[in-house]
């Protein structure tokens, strides 16, 4: 049996897919690019652990070819705690002492039922890609939203074509079996599980550029991870989301917000296509005007099914000029951050642009959460950082941006200084340079300051080993060997493929609240106060995330967080409590003539649709009343 340590671990994996890309450049798990099912990923190992140790599956064939499958090559150990402090190697090794002690005690290993709808499944997509293994539907079975649903799939399936889709849904429309399709499970609230059939997308890797048309064509199994680092390799940039979503399903699922959402759109904005097969396998086209397709560019204010399974999609590739970068202009409040932010956007300057809270800015830096914590408490009190407006922008949006700032920024250099000089930014000694050079101005500034920096800069010493040696001593030199790699500190880089997203969850899971608002600083603060204040009374941890200007700063979209330890039946009543606080609040709100608010709740599963007709809510829920 597994100390309760491992087991802690196995019960805590965020399942947001970090095991399953390559984002440190260390490689990826062998076994599960081998077998692209989740329960040969670390994230799946971590849940048949679980799921073993809580007696809820038997040793099984399936079990024992997953523990065989890895050689303990230690490759998901760095991916894992870059972002959330787990070592997972313990439980790969638990895996494998059960397989091995099950085989010591020549007790039966348990066989998957016969099953003819995963009979007639493998005689559509062959032998390998259809299975009903405890130990493979395990890993199929829940995610971390503590309120989600805890369903062990019938079954779960591995296309390998849009044909082999369209034979699936017939299928599962003639058999009358529940249903859902998964990308990578990334949505983390419940979403992927189904008691009937799980269609996992992660074989579909289509992907195809044509330049010419600044367009391509995507399977619904390539992730934002891949498809970034394709276009930049041939010059181009994709607006992507998390780097483990894949592109087609972040499309459906919440119309792809990020920082670039400011300058390259949302919703139907990404694609100039998307095909489809239905639930009753028939295939159809987005563009097409004489199909089903328009229909799903509209977006209906009701919670909504997917309109099927999207077997491929053309994204729109974006102009890469070369001299950009990033920077992020400081400020101790959030109206006045918004403010600059909605200045920036109507004066369409920029390319990203999002309004960091102490949260965001605090975690992304920190390898650890004492860091992160330290330097949560520190920025705002001590250096007046409360808030940060990031910019990316080509040079000339960069000099319009320090322009309309009026006041020093933190450009490329001093951030890579606050990354890599972290531990040592937070010092008393520092903090105490910073206060004698500030004079009337916030400490933030004087370390902005040109005149200044070289100063703190000396007194930091910001090398990759400083930065290193916030982590456990056995992982020390990984780290420096990372961040010893420039783009690991550079705010273009990053916010192209956004490895470090994941990090604000570092100590527990999060659950975001994400609204599209007009873009009003007194409307925004009241609203994220109100979210604070239902966590607060709940007992759940919660801060501001983050907010991204929309259509030129006419709307936004705002992401509050609440944080909750998934495996603990505490924290799942405080969640239960202000669930049922926030959704008729939320509710309520959003059916309000004339408020222009729309929750992600409604636009889930509606992401194709045109993003106006869920930000100008006024005028389509005026015409929709006739
Ligand atoms: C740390 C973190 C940060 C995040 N930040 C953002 C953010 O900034 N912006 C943002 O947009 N999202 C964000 N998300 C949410 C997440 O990235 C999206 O929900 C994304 O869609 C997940 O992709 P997935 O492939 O894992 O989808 P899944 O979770 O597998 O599926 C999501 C939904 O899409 C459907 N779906 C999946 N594939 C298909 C398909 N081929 N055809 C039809 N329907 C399909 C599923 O049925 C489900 O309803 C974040 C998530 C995490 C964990
Ligand atoms: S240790 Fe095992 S689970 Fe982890 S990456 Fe290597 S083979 Fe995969």
């Amino acid at each position: 049996m597994p100390g309760d340590a491992t087991l802690w671990t196995a019960a805590h994996c965020r399942h947001y897919a970090m095991c399953k890309i390559d984002y440190l450049g260390t490689g990826v798990c062998p076994a599960g690019v081998a077998r692209p099912y989740v329960a040969y990923f670390p994230q799946g190992r971590m849940d048949i652990v679980d799921a073993l140790a809580r007696g809820r599956i038997p040793v099984t064939e399936g079990l024992l070819d997953v523990a065989d499958s890895c050689d303990l090559c230690g490759v998901c150990e760095l991916q894992c705690h870059f972002y959330s402090s787990l070592r997972p190697l313990p439980v790969m090794a638990a895996l494998k002492s059960a397989a091995a002690e099950h085989r010591r005690s020549g007790a039966a290993t348990a066989r998957a039922p016969s099953d003819p709808l995963v009979e007639e499944l493998r005689a559509i997509v062959g032998r390998d890609w259809a299975a009903n293994d405890p130990a493979i539907t395990v890993a199929y079975s829940h995610d971390p939203y503590p309120l989600g649903p805890h369903h062990v799939p019938r079954a779960v399936v591995l296309p390998g074509s849009a044909e082999e889709v369209e034979a699936v849904m017939r299928l599962v429309a003639r058999e009358q079996v529940p249903f859902v399709v998964r990308g990578n499970g990334g949505s983390i609230y419940g979403k992927v599980f189904s008691e009937g059939l799980v269609l996992d997308t992660a074989r579909m890797k289509e992907l195809e550029f044509d330049p010419a048309n600044w367009t391509v064509t995507v399977g619904p199994g390539v992730t934002a991870f891949e498809l970034q680092r394709e276009a930049l390799r041939r010059g181009f940039r994709v607006n992507v989301g998390e780097p483990t979503a894949t592109v087609v399903g972040n499309v459906v699922c919440t119309g792809l917000f990020s920082p670039w959402t400011a300058a390259y759109g949302m919703g139907a904005d990404h694609v100039l296509d998307m095909e489809f097969v239905d639930h009753a396998g028939r295939r159809f086209r987005l563009a097409d005007p004489d199909g089903a397709g328009p229909a799903h560019l509209a977006y209906r204010h009701r919670v909504a099914e997917v309109p099927g399974v999207c077997t491929r999609a053309q994204i729109r590739l974006q102009p890469v000029t070369g001299d950009e970068a990033g920077l992020i202009v400081p400020f101790d409040g959030l109206e006045p951050a918004l403010r600059y932010a909605r200045d920036l956007a109507r004066r369409r300057i920029g390319l990203a642009l999002a309004v960091l809270g102490p949260h965001f800015i605090a975690t992304f830096l920190a390898p650890t959460w004492a860091l992160a914590q330290a330097a949560r408490r520190a920025f705002p009190e001590d250096l007046g950082f409360g808030f940060g407006v990031l910019v990316v922008a080509d040079r000339f949006g960069l000099d319009a941006a320090r322009a309309l700032a009026g006041k020093p920024v933190i450009d490329q250099d001093l951030f890579r200084t606050l990354a890599l000089g972290l531990p040592r930014v937070i010092e008393p000694k520092t903090l105490d340079l910073l206060r004698d050079l500030e004079g009337d101005r916030p400490a933030v500034e004087a370390l902005a300051d040109p005149e200044v920096r070289p100063v703190v800069q000396a007194a930091l010493g910001a090398t990759p080993a400083t930065i290193a040696a916030a982590v456990e001593p056995d992982l020390r030199a990984a780290y420096e060997r990372l961040y010893a790699r420039p783009e690991l500190t550079d705010l273009l880089w990053l916010n192209q493929f956004r490895i470090l997203s994941a990090r604000l969850a570092r100590h527990k899971h999060f659950m975001p609240l994400i609204l599209f608002v007009p873009l009003e600083g007194q409307l925004i603060t009241a609203l994220a106060r109100r979210l604070g204040e239902i966590a607060e009374e709940a007992g759940l941890e919660h801060a501001y995330g983050f907010v991204t200007p929309i259509d030129m700063g006419k709307r936004a979209v705002l992401e509050y967080d609440w944080y909750v330890d998934q495996a603990d039946p505490a924290d799942k009543e405080r969640t239960a409590r202000a669930m049922d606080a926030v959704v008729p609040w939320l509710d309520g709100l959003c059916a309000q003539p004339g408020s222009n608010l729309t929750w992600l709740k409604t636009v889930f599963t509606q992401g194709t649709a045109r993003k106006e007709s869920w930000l100008y809510r006024d005028l389509s829920d005026r015409a929709d009343a006739g």
